[in-house]
């Protein structure tokens, strides 16, 4: 079953106390898609400019991501550029140029509107709500945001909320959008807004995934060799909803599974900068790796 991925694809510009690298590929669609092609065919709706390097759309096309509905228009690719301290939990944002994302109006290729997984990873929430008004329902709805846009488009955020299955958000993000500290409570306050399923990465202390009847909370595989935590949170997403792609299942064991799957899935991410890492792993590297999870955190 393939899954039908919406997002920014981005040049990004990374601080780290490692060191420095400008325009390198980002964007929370890049790793998403890449992260659920390992698991699933992936169809991919975003914007670039002009100047977007043909190396990083040869990236995607290695990796079956279907391109359809990447659109090349005129000017310059939407632009992030973060910093991290030695706490590497939050980046500081240096700039957002949303250039081509700015006016970008996605018409969903006719062969896309079938998927019956949606994943609307972080973007302007109305840019997630056109795509999903324009998909024939999907039993799987789920979305990303972040602290950006709970404070430019909180209503968008609030309203695109009630129409989906499954909100990701990390730690920050869940409490800044419930104006709450404790992550429990923040997590039962966001299932109020609407979804029935709410993940919230705490990136190196793991998961917690809340639902009205159950919370499920698991580690996160352990590393000593963290260089950049750009888009864990997008790798963790695209291997969830890439894992229940695959397993065709949708239950409380098979989203465990996922999360599981996805936390796994992140910690490729993080082990070098952009996608140098992420691009070459396979199902093989993901099995050793649970498998190594999997003694870490038996008793
Ligand atoms: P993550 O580290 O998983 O939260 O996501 C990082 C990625 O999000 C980067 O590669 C950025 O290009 C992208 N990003 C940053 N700010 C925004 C924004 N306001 N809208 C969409 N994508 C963004």
């Amino acid at each position: 079953m393939s899954v039908l991925v919406v997002g920014s694809v981005a040049l990004d510009t990374i601080t780290t106390p490692f060191g420095k690298a400008k325009d390198i590929l980002g964007g929370s669609a890049t790793f998403s898609a890449v992260s659920a092609s390992v698991f699933t065919p992936v169809d991919l709706v975003a914007v670039v400019g002009r100047d977007f390097p043909k190396k990083y759309i040869n990236l995607l096309k290695n990796k079956g991501i279907d391109l359809t509905g990447l659109k090349k228009e005129k000017g310059k690719t939407f632009r992030w550029e973060g910093e991290y301290g030695w706490d590497f939990s939050n980046p500081k944002t240096i700039a957002t140029d949303l250039n081509v994302f700015g006016k970008f109006d996605p018409i969903i290729p006719k062969a896309y509107r079938k998927n019956k997984i949606v994943f609307l990873a972080n973007i302007d929430p109305e840019i997630q709500e056109k795509v999903l008004n324009q998909v024939d329902k999907p039993k799987i709805v789920a979305c990303d945001t972040m602290n950006y846009w709970i404070e430019t488009k909180r209503n968008q955020l609030l309203k695109l909320l009630k129409r989906v299955d499954i909100c990701l958000v990390n730690e920050a993000e869940a409490k800044e959008l419930v104006g709450e500290t404790n992550l429990v409570k923040a997590g039962k306050k966001i299932l109020k807004l609407g979804p029935p399923i709410v993940i919230i990465k705490k990136g190196e202390h793991g998961v917690l995934m809340f639902s009205q009847k159950h919370i499920f909370a698991t580690p996160a595989y352990l590393l000593e060799s963290v260089y950049d935590p750009t888009g864990a949170g997008d790798t963790f997403a695209g291997g969830f909803i890439g894992y229940l792609a695959k397993v065709k299942k949708y239950n409380q064991k098979s989203l465990r599974e996922a999360v599981v799957y996805g936390s796994i899935m992140a910690t490729f991410a993080v082990e070098d900068f952009s996608l140098r890492k992420l691009q070459k792993i396979t199902a093989v590297d993901v099995r050793r790796r649970l498998n190594k999870f999997k003694k870490l955190t038996n008793f």
